[in-house]
């Protein structure tokens, strides 16, 4: 368990014990789709219109500030301000930058009315190895599977990019690996706060939404399926405000099966895809490991999965973390071969090596146990890839966000 010293640092990053700037009567329009904003102008007596513009400037030029609105005139930005109407999102106030070229962000996220409270989110340029789920090739210097060091680029040129986006400010679900589930859960974050966090990274690398490769993730810190209507929310400003296609995001879920279903009632034009936490080869070990699964077991999450209308060539992602002697070993890779073959799913299987964080007594499985299990999956013809690690140097993995406390300490 954490050190007196070490809560309190940890505290001070989530700025829990600390108060956001004065709330008053602000009232954040960050997160609020292009329809309600033209109903806000016109709730004013202003043409319907000036909504547009004011989704154009926040969600397509990503302007933060009122003064910036170039379309709106003086008086209006007056108006607007004296109403208390803001369009700030949320913002990245501590960066870390690994020599893979991870970067990790802390982002004060700042709901109305609502403690500030810090999340994380993660910039991967080049990918990430696989875990996208969208079935297309790793980037440069990427292999699908195999071992591989991490290669040195500071270059500030990318192909290819993956953002890293949290949905709640830690996370109820307990899952015995994880550093997220040791904060519990503080708070789930608002539409705004979700896509803001998106949308602050795209505003830092200058991406291009339509030119650039951008893929985003949702595996950052807490369980979207238990934020559905916020979660899904940011979904559609993205894709109709922002303007990223929801065939380059992917949700990860622990397995809550009512999201699922949920899930696959909406429509693909706002659907991702899928990725399930899977991360071990039976009910009992993933029981162990995922409170979770005694109440939604593993068939259970299978069938609500089938439930998802899949596009043609989507796969769904099973996400399966190796931890040492505890779900690494040859015979837990052919079980999880059948289950994913008996499933008749057409699905991947993305393996993460544990990444380790204080208070949890897992080990880092070894190279040659990661490379036998991927062996082991191909064998049986499960498409399989091994999730490259990012920004080990700066603890930037998604869901990480617990490594913070050594970054700090180190810093
Ligand atoms: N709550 C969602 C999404 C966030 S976790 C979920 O569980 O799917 C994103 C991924 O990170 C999950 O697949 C989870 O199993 C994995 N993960 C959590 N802790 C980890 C750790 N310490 N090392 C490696 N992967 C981890
Ligand atoms: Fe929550 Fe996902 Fe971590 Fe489990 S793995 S505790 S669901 S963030």
């Amino acid at each position: 368990m954490l050190g007196p010293a070490v809560s309190a640092h940890f505290n001070q990053l989530l700025r829990l014990d600390t108060n956001g700037p004065e709330e008053g009567s602000r009232t954040p329009l960050f997160g609020l789709d292009a329809e309600a904003l033209r109903e806000r102008m016109v709730e004013i007596g202003e043409p319907r219109w000036r909504g547009q513009q004011l989704a154009e400037a926040m969600y397509r030029q990503r302007v933060a500030d009122l003064e910036a609105i170039s379309t709106f005139p003086k008086t209006l930005r007056g108006r607007v301000r004296e109403l208390g109407w803001v369009i700030e999102r949320p913002e990245i106030i501590e960066e870390f930058v690994s020599n893979d070229g991870t970067e990790r962000y802390l982002v004060r996220c700042l709901a109305s009315g609502g403690a500030a409270q810090t999340v994380e989110t993660v910039w991967m340029p080049e990918g990430d190895g696989g875990e996208v789920g969208d079935g297309s090739e790793a980037g440069r210097g990427e292999v699908a599977g195999g071992a591989q060091a991490d290669r040195e680029h500071r270059d500030e040129e990318w192909q290819r990019a993956t953002i890293c986006v949290s949905s709640q400010a830690g996370c109820a679900v307990n899952c015995q690996f994880c550093l997220t589930a040791k904060l519990g859960l503080q708070r789930s974050l608002t539409p705004g706060e979700i896509a803001g966090q998106a949308v602050s990274v795209l505003d830092r690398h200058q991406v291009a939404i339509g030119k650039d490769r951008v893929n985003l993730v949702f595996m950052g810190m807490g369980e979207p399926f238990l934020n559905y209507d916020n979660w899904m929310s940011a979904v559609r400003l993205l894709v109709n405000e922002v303007g990223i296609s929801p065939q380059r995001m992917t949700v990860s879920t622990s397995g809550i099966v009512p999201g699922i279903e949920r899930f696959a009632e909406e429509p693909a034009a706002v659907r991702p895809k899928l990725a399930i936490s899977l991360n071990a080869p039976n009910d009992d070990v993933r029981s162990d490991l995922m409170p979770i699964n005694r109440k939604w077991s593993i068939e259970a999450v299978i069938d609500a999965v089938r439930k998802v209308q899949l596009r043609p060539r989507e796969r769904l992602t099973f996400e399966y973390v190796l931890l040492h002697g505890v779900t690494d070993q040859l015979q837990h890779a052919r079980e999880v071969a059948r289950l994913v073959r008996r499933s008749g799913l057409p699905a991947k299987v993305n393996l993460i090596a544990w990444n380790p964080g204080p208070g949890i007594a897992y080990g880092m499985p070894q190279a040659d146990a990661i490379e036998r299990f991927r062996r082991a999956l191909a064998a049986e013809d499960v498409p399989v890839y091994i999730r490259r690690p990012r920004g080990r140097d700066i603890y930037a993995a998604c869901g990480q966000l617990k490594r913070t406390i050594e970054a700090g300490k180190n810093a």
